[in-house]
């Protein structure tokens, strides 16, 4: 051997030897010639059953097959399609990146160690001064831990997918870049957008509202201020109870649905395992039901709270609401120490046009007067039905004189008023009004007492005018 390639030989040795990743050399003919210490602990094979033999293969395999190297040596890698090139895809051997005339793969090897190791295999020829391939070296690096990771990494995000498409609750995630990652099933049924094409886009928004704007999730991953999510959400939102960084809103969605839908929306950050915030996941639920049961029952009680308070023949306020409204009126009148005028209004000889036409029509004329009253009350003025032919009025800030041309008024309106009987005959009503104004001593009732002994002293005078109630 001539004494520079000895020199390369042994400097070949010192660097194969002490390199930490396992390396196996053969020469041309198959034969190992280096075996390191590496390559020991790898593959449990002594240096010594290998060196000057060519069984390499029962390191990694049950039968005789060639390694990479040998592979190499005998030319049978040459013309391989590269990485890029599509038929290499799932190819587990490539031309390598990053070493000219060099191969790599990577692979699982069932019989190394207890369970097997998934290793990455590099093999470069070695060459003579002619450019001849006169040996080839591999390097065999144990690449499980990393393959596990990924297989982990993979399983928790097919684990994520899981839960979220097999979740009723309509889930959508987003990443760190806004970018839309998950949009479930329950999701595309409640929004009407298809997750293929929403998912790797930051078109969210476009979901729910009719012009570009941040969702809730979008909100979380900005850690946006509370005075932020305010004014976008217009109070309608809370810190969430259980989810730190998170939020829940209540709010209606014009746009969703055929006539709009009320969504309860719940966002929460996600973090990796150091803590960095690498997304959002949002749920959503409809909630119109609930809203719209709750605007029925609203709607109900204010319709039972108004049938209660409404005289049924006129659709003026009844007897019982005047009781409940009194005390207020006066209350206000005391502190402010404002004017209140109250009118108590009695039909004249009633009883004859009952005899005469009948109580239906004494009715009708009841609803006749009740019209005349609603046409001349003032924005402030409250009327109610007191009695069978008695009507009171409240007049907040008016004291008696002010009220008296109002009373007159509605006397007026009411007496040319001309009712006609279903025998088509007119009937002919009037009023007697007395006037009280409310003074310091009164109470609710001497209040109403004597406006009603100044309607009885309009009796007296001969009906269809109106008093002015003097002091009790
Ligand atoms: P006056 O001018 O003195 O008031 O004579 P009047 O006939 O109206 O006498 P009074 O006020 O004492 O009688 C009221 C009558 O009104 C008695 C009753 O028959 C009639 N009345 C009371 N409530 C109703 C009602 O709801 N509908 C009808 N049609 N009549 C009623
Ligand atoms: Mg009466
Ligand atoms: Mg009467």
């Amino acid at each position: 051997m001539p004494r520079s390639t000895e020199g390369n030989s042994i400097a070949l040795t010192q660097l194969v030897e002490g390199n930490p990743v396992a390396t196996i050399v053969i020469d041309a003919a198959h034969r190992v010639t280096h075996w390191n210490r590496a390559c020991v602990v790898l593959t449990g094979v002594p240096a010594g059953d290998m060196i000057g033999r060519s069984e390499q293969w029962r390191a990694f395999y049950k039968t005789p097959r060639p390694i990479l190297a040998d592979r190499l040596i005998d030319g049978v890698l040459d013309g391989m399609p590269d990485a890029s090139d599509e038929r290499n895809i799932h190819k587990k051997t490539r031309p390598s990146n990053l070493i000219e005339d060099a191969f790599e793969s990577e692979d699982f090897f069932p019989a190394i160690g207890p369970n097997g190791r998934w290793l990455f295999i590099t093999a470069a020829p070695i060459r003579n001064e002619a450019g001849e391939i006169i040996g080839a070296i591999e390097t065999l690096q144990d690449v499980t831990e990393r393959r596990r990771a990924d297989a982990a990494l993979r399983d928790s995000e097919a684990y994520l997918a899981q839960i979220v498409d097999g979740s009723s609750v309509p889930t959508l995630v987003i990443d760190a870049a806004h970018r839309v990652t998950h949009w479930n099933r329950a999701c595309e049924a409640m929004t009407g957008t298809l997750a293929r094409d929403v998912i790797g886009t930051s078109d969210q928004w476009k979901a729910f509202y009719s012009t570009q704007r941040p969702i809730m999730a979008d909100l979380v991953l900005d850690d946006a201020d509370d005075a932020t999510v305010d004014r976008l959400y217009h109070g309608r939102f809370q810190p969430s109870m259980v989810i730190a960084g998170g939020f829940e809103a209540e709010d209606f969605f014009p746009n969703i649905g055929e006539s709009g839908r009320w969504l309860f929306f719940t966002a929460a950050p996600l973090r990796n395992g150091d803590g960095e915030l690498v997304g959002a996941i949002e749920t959503l639920q409809d909630v119109s039901e609930r809203r719209h049961a709750e605007e029925a029952l609203r709607e109900s009680e204010e319709r039972y709270r108004l049938l209660s308070q409404t005289d049924s023949l006129t659709g003026l306020y009844n007897a019982r609401f005047l009781r409940e409204r009194l005390p207020g009126e006066l209350e206000r009148a005391t502190r402010y120490g404002r004017a209140l005028a109250l009118l108590v209004l009695d039909c004249d000889h009633f009883k004859q046009i009952n005899d005469c036409f009948g109580h239906l029509e004494g009715d009708r004329v009841l609803q006749a007067l009740a019209d005349s009253i609603r046409q001349s009350l003032r924005r402030t003025d409250i009327a109610f039905r007191y009695g069978g032919e008695e009507f009171v009025v409240l007049m907040p800030e008016t004291t008696a004189l002010a009220a008296l041309p109002l009373a007159e008024r509605l006397r007026v309106a009411f007496a040319e008023q001309v009712v006609l009987s279903n025998t088509g005959e007119d009937i002919h009503c009037t009023v007697s009004i007395g006037i009280a104004e409310w003074g310091v001593d009164d109470s609710e009732k001497s209040l109403i007492r004597r406006a009603d002994a100044a309607c009885y002293q309009a009796k007296e005078r001969g009906r269809n005018c109106v008093v002015i109630a003097g002091d009790d």
